[in-house]
């Protein structure tokens, strides 16, 4: 069996190291001729760990140890008991594709996917050398797309519905003293339903940044923050993340026959906070164990479906947060949360997001009370 991924990042690189490992001819086309660039500070729980099947050292520029989140006139602060881990996405891509090559899988950069056919029960391919400019057409059994945001298989198999949001960051020398092993969190819902972040690399940098609708929304707001603070930019990194939906992208999880999507392509983000990679890498180890076992994607993706779901009914009610209900929400975490959230792992909101509301129940009335005010503002939908 031969399996065609397309996309040499995150996702890609880790469906073509599991399958290869389990004996699959692979090959992986990338249209960038050097994978991993531009570069990309990331933060992740060390959820990481466990879906990788390993620590990846050489990946990792530093360990978040303490949480400090703001709202307008409240702040909590919590020590976490597993620190989660910063990431340089570069380096994590790098390792995953030693990782792929090792166990036999093929990495061809400088290639475009433009599209396929069918010729009987296989896939023809079309392959753009973006160098030479000449079309090449292998031939494949499986197709992956693991090609992001703009995912061109997705589009192959009329399964394009990502809905975008848009992230953007800057490095800027870290202030104060001691803070490394601190991420910082602002709720302001005047510049941003999500919030803004700072996640230190090291004793002297840190990676600035907000979520945000638009890429004018995020402009404005990262601006703003950089002013209040008096930060100067070193340099900028922003994109597009899909965001999840309930329907999920169900061409790219049925198969279609034979033509599955990935990470980002299939839209496997955490709306809560817009991360991918924990999810993108999950969703690539289910991919490859379907394919390994003759077994069901869908059914793989069963428990990362049940928790996306969970981020998208949560992030469906925080998208109606004023600054009043951050306040509320962080004297409810000061108070009999603050246990609960230590432990805290947001890529397993289904294990404590219950008990949080046994232990508090006035979160329910915060969310339900922010539910009812928009539905009275006649403001419905996500
Ligand atoms: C600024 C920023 C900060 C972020 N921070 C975090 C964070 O802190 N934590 C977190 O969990 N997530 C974060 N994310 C999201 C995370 O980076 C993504 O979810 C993740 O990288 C997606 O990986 P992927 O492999 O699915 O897709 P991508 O990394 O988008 O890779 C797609 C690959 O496919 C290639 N490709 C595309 N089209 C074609 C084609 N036609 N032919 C061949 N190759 C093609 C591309 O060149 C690329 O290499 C952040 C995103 C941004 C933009």
């Amino acid at each position: 069996m031969k399996v065609a991924i397309i996309g040499a990042s995150l996702g890609g690189l880790f469906a073509a190291y599991h399958l290869a490992r389990g004996g699959v001819e692979v090959e992986v086309y990338e249209r960038a001729s050097v994978p991993g660039l531009p570069p990309r500070t990331l933060i992740v729980t060390n959820k990481l760990n466990e879906v990788l099947g390993f620590v990846p050292e050489e990946a990792i520029v530093n360990r978040i140890r303490k949480l400090e989140i703001f709202s307008r006139s409240k702040s909590v602060r919590i020590e976490l008991s597993r620190p989660d881990l910063v990431i340089e996405r570069e380096r994590l891509i790098k390792l995953l594709a030693r990782l792929a090559e090792e166990a036999g899988a093929r990495i061809h950069l400088g290639y475009q996917f433009e599209g396929f056919f069918r010729a009987g029960k296989k896939m023809v391919l079309k392959l753009r050398n973006l160098k030479s400019g000449k079309t090449f057409t292998p031939l494949s059994d499986i197709l992956v797309g693991a090609d992001g945001i703009s995912s061109a298989v997705s589009r192959a198999i009329s399964c394009d519905g990502h809905f975008p949001t848009a992230l953007l960051q800057a490095r800027v020398a870290l202030q104060g003293e001691g803070a490394s092993d601190t991420c910082q969190v602002w709720f302001d819902p005047d510049y941003t339903k999500y919030f803004f972040w700072s996640i230190p690399e090291c004793a002297k940098l840190s990676t600035v940044g907000l979520i945000a609708d638009d890429d004018r929304q995020a402009r404005v707001g990262l601006e703003a923050f950089l002013k209040e603070r008096g930060l100067k930019p070193l340099e900028f990194q922003g994109a597009k993340v899909p965001l999840y939906r309930w329907s999920g992208l169900r061409g790219g999880e049925s198969g279609r026959r034979g033509v599955f999507l990935v990470g980002d392509a299939a839209a496997q983000v955490k709306v809560t906070t817009v991360g991918g990679v924990v999810t993108g890498l999950y969703g690539a180890r289910a991919l490859a164990r379907a394919i390994l076992n003759g077994g069901d994607y869908k059914r793989e993706l069963r428990e990362l479906k049940l928790e996306l779901n969970l981020h998208l009914l949560v992030r469906n009610i925080l998208n109606r947060f004023r600054n009043e209900d951050y306040d509320e929400l962080l004297e409810r975490f000061n108070g009999t949360l603050t246990g609960l959230l230590q432990r805290w792992n947001r890529d397993e909101l289904r294990s404590f997001f219950f008990k949080m509301i046994l232990t508090e129940p006035h979160l329910l009335r915060i969310g339900l009370k922010t539910l009812f005010r928009s539905l009275k503002e006649g403001k419905v939908g996500g």
